[in-house]
């Protein structure tokens, strides 16, 4: 059996949070709401959104998984998250535990949980589990082309590593006879194409970031899992953030090891890498302040991070980390 999970109402545009009401009661979301925000994204946008609809305002902390458990004590009909990564997260985990449904409006376009299923939190487990999707999500382009572009950038890499995601995929299907969906797998391909080729103009179109990553977000609501958009690049992120104590951001890690994997599969790295670059993406670990030793040590740890069969198989060697982030000048 599989079941498909995706959400049911999408807006991307300039302002469109001022449809917020609209879109909650097209979705039949009514009475008791929380909105949950930080003390940033409550200015940027949580403010107006909470005095539209009447919610009560939840400021995040320091503590993810603390949050999570205390909006999952609060009574509510649903949730809204206002923010980008880890207020989704919190988000989408709170009302899952509820089974309550939420809304979405992401402030900045950093990572592909905007429209999936999947959620991560730093302190649980390092990589992605199953929740819920959000039920509508309002895309704002005009709060988003504002968000700061390291953001922005993190978020093009993360959609780039859809390129590296779906040849793992590819291989386990032929070597493991796992299961591959391939509308789920073009799906997924064609976002990091988009981006890819318009890497350029993403600072001036923000809609085009916004679109591939909640296709992304589709695919994986198709898949039923993150095998489209998650593969060795996204294991080799996990490491790094176990062992580093100030890990760079999901889509930096994902989209530098988006090039050293592509060269592992024999498949065009430098493309990949000249993409990053012109996202204004990092391509090397001295840009987002990691030193050779955590590179090397989390390519070769990468492969135990969770049971998912990538091209890293059996794991590399110290050797052969090494040798792979030199030529392609990770390190
Ligand atoms: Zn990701």
């Amino acid at each position: 059996m599989k079941y498909i999970e995706l959400p049911r109402k999408v807006l991307v545009g300039e302002n469109v949070i001022d449809k917020v009401k609209d879109v909650a009661s097209d979705l039949g979301l009514r009475g008791e709401n929380i909105l949950v925000a930080d003390d940033t994204t409550k200015k940027i946008a949580g403010d107006k959104i909470a005095s539209i609809l009447g919610s009560e305002i939840f400021v995040a902390g320091e503590n993810a998984l603390e949050d999570v458990g205390r909006l999952a004590g609060k009574e509510c009909n649903y949730m809204i998250a206002c923010g980008g990564g880890t207020i989704n997260d919190i988000t989408k985990l709170a009302s899952f535990r509820k089974k309550i449904p939420y809304i979405n409006v992401p402030t900045s376009a950093s990572h592909d949980g905007i429209a999936s299923p999947q959620a991560s939190l730093k302190g649980d487990k390092p990589v992605s589990v199953r929740a819920q999707c959000p039920l509508g999500v309002i895309a704002d382009t005009r709060i988003l082309e504002n968000a700061p572009k390291r953001l922005n950038a993190a978020g093009c890499a993360d959609v780039i590593s859809n390129y590296t995601a779906v040849l793992d995929w590819k291989l386990a299907y032929k070597e493991k006879k796992e299961y591959y969906g391939d509308y789920a797998a073009t799906l997924s391909e064609m976002s990091a194409s988009i981006v890819m080729e318009n890497a350029g103009k993403i600072r001036s179109n923000i809609s085009i970031l916004v679109e591939a990553l909640i296709s992304s977000g589709v695919a994986i609501g198709i898949a039923g899992s993150s095998r489209p958009c998650s593969g060795s690049e996204h294991l080799f992120s996990h490491a790094l953030d176990l062992i580093c104590e100030k890990p760079g951001l999901h889509g930096e890690q994902c989209g530098i090891g988006t090039i050293m994997m592509a060269c592992l599969h024999k498949a065009d790295w430098k493309k990949i890498k000249k993409a990053l670059e012109e996202c204004g993406a990092p391509t090397t670990a001295r840009q987002i302040g990691l030193s050779n030793e955590d590179i090397i040590k989390a390519l070769t740890m990468a492969h135990k991070i969770r049971d998912r069969y990538t091209i890293l198989r059996n794991g590399l060697s110290e050797k052969q980390a090494r040798e792979l982030a030199e030529k392609t000048g990770v390190i």
